[in-house]
């Protein structure tokens, strides 16, 4: 028989919104192709602009190069301005998902070691294993985008241009 996960009975989580997972830390927020449309969108810009203004690539846990976005020197968010984040509506899935990624809850251990950084996580709202299932599932529907697989198919990129001003 199948093992439950450890957060078969659901998990809490409500943001407090005290920021300090968008800013102070380096850190990397990773992009799909979904992400850079929304993103582009959200700014008014075309995906190659952004691309070329806001992303970087780096290496991941896997050794593979990804897309990110960048920070500022201070480490906040590239898209962190003086009212908090600029693309809330727009934010990138690896945002929006926070913290139900299959890299912190794939263990209490790691749960509890995400817990320690961010007050929002064992309070408030209580989500159920789906909930926190159907987050896992849209990272796996809107991969992140690698530079081996961007470079091969680079002729034929679907982002979408967005006309920006
Ligand atoms: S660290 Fe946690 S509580 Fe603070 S803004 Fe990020 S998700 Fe919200």
């Amino acid at each position: 028989m199948k093992k439950l996960p450890f957060y078969a009975s659901g998990l809490k989580f409500s943001c407090k919104r005290c920021s300090s997972c968008c800013r102070y830390d380096a850190g990397f927020v990773f992009l799909s192709e979904n992400d850079m449309n929304s993103l582009a969108s959200a700014l008014k810009i075309d995906t190659n602009v952004l691309l070329n203004l806001y992303c970087r690539w780096v290496t991941d846990f896997r050794g593979e190069e990804v897309l990110s976005l960048k920070e500022k020197s201070n480490k906040d968010c590239i898209l962190w301005g003086v009212c908090g984040c600029t693309v809330y509506d727009s934010r990138p899935l690896q945002c929006v998902t926070f913290p139900f990624w299959e890299s912190i809850v794939s263990s209490c251990e790691n749960w509890e070691l995400a817990a320690s950084g961010c007050p929002g996580i064992n309070q408030g709202k209580l989500h159920t294993k789906n909930e926190i299932n159907e987050n896992m599932k849209m990272r796996d529907q809107q991969p992140i985008i690698k530079r081996e697989a961007f470079k091969s198919g680079i002729e034929k990129r679907s982002f979408r241009s967005t006309g920006g001003e």
